[in-house]
């Protein structure tokens, strides 16, 4: 083949794999040229069919059906595995979650002569824990480091890392390498956790009903220091592990590699829908988005309609419980020094970052 490298992303329609969907296939993109598989669940949408991708449609939690359409890729060379699934419990999210990576590991790597590398996208969780369980287990001191030892208490993090250790020592000579951002910053409509597009509709319908936008958080999230992951360059992270001889066999942090408040990123929002009022206004309970927009689906419907936006439903755009845990919880950190030891030097300005996924909501037509 006149490609160097074969990539097969698993959630390629997702906040990074959607990146990773642009990236790849660029013709300077590091391990290149690069061949891309693509791997969801809906059809296509438009906004990902701008990347030259081969695109499958495929439920990865379905062992027959990811067997006969997966184990067909046998010029793959490099997986990158930014899916997941979210269940009720943690026990639930390691049954389900480590089915659909065995069965992706299980297709591909007895079937791809060429296979050499594994990226699995995980996260901060890997620190603090399930999110059912964020106030309830003591961590590590942050800033977290890669070597920490695992928390005891179930985490599907934990588990994918087994399932994907045991599936690749299966055929000698394939690395891996685990990435953990945080929160990240990114676009995609159809992620089951974007807080760019969240905030971007929360905004959108302020403006349009001429409400203030109030801050949905803690005066602690507010005020304090926090961290972000561009999902692009959690992407070129990802890539740089496959092309780097010293990064296999190696979890690292990913993360924008600076310190942003909240209270700061609140005026470019603001600024970038045109709300004159905005702020933090204290409170007994802080506002919860949840709560706030559970009735805005007819707004919503409204705002689609005045301003010719893509069709959407206002729960596919806002992830109003997503929004209140991050917003909700204190904020942790975390050290990129063993990336930058390694070699990876990356990293992005959080306003900025910020700004762009905001424009790109717009520039696709999602949010007005
Ligand atoms: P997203 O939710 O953004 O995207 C998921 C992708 O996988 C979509 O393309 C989706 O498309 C596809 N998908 C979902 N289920 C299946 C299935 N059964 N079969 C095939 N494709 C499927 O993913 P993220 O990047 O957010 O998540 C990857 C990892 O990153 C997770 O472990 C997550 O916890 C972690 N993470 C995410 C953060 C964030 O802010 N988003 C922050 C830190 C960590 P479709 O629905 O059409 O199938």
């Amino acid at each position: 083949s006149r490609h160097e490298s074969v990539a097969l992303v698993v959630g390629v329609t997702g906040i990074v794999g959607n990146s990773l969907a642009e990236i790849l296939p660029l013709s300077d993109t590091p391990g290149g040229p690069w061949k891309v598989y693509g791997v969801a669940r809906r059809p296509r949408p438009d906004w990902n069919a701008e990347h030259p991708v081969e695109y499958i449609q495929c439920d990865i939690s379905n062992a027959d059906e990811t067997k006969s359409k997966l184990s067909k890729l046998t010029d793959v060379t490099h997986i990158f595995y930014v899916t997941w699934a979210l269940r009720f419990t943690e026990a639930e999210n390691i049954e389900v979650n480590n089915l659909m990576l065995r069965n992706v590991l299980q297709a591909v790597i007895p079937a791809a002569a060429n296979l050499r590398h594994v990226c699995l996208q995980t996260g901060t969780k890997h620190y603090v824990g399930p999110f059912d369980m964020l106030d309830k287990i003591e961590w590590h001191e942050p800033p977290f480091t890669e070597e920490m030892p695992r928390l005891d208490c179930p985490n599907f993090y934990y588990t994918l890392e087994d399932v994907m250790f045991e599936e690749v020592a299966k055929k000698p000579g394939v690395t891996w390498s685990v990435h953990r951002p945080h929160q990240i910053f990114g676009f995609s409509p159809y992620s089951m956790m974007n807080l760019v597009g969240t905030l971007s509709a929360y905004a959108a319908i302020c403006k349009h009903q001429g409400l203030p936008l109030l801050f949905p958080g803690t005066k602690s999230v507010w005020e304090s220091y926090s961290i972000a992951s561009d999902a692009d360059l959690i992407a070129e992270h990802e890539i740089w592990a496959c092309a780097s001889p010293k990064a296999k066999n190696q979890a690292f942090n990913v993360h924008n590699g600076d310190y942003f408040r909240w209270k700061q990123l609140w005026k470019v929002l603001a600024e970038e829908f045109g709300i004159k009022e905005y702020g933090f206004k204290e409170s007994e309970k802080p506002l919860s988005l949840t709560e706030l927009m559970k009735d805005k689906g007819p707004v919503w419907e409204e705002i689609v309609k005045k301003n010719n936006l893509k069709p959407t439903k206002l729960e596919e755009v806002g992830i109003w419980w997503f929004s209140d845990v991050m917003l909700g919880t204190d904020t942790v950190t975390s050290s990129m020094n063993k990336s930058k030891e390694f070699g990876y030097v990356g990293f992005r300005d959080s306003a900025k970052s910020f700004d762009h996924w905001i424009n790109q909501m717009k520039s696709h037509k999602i949010v007005p």
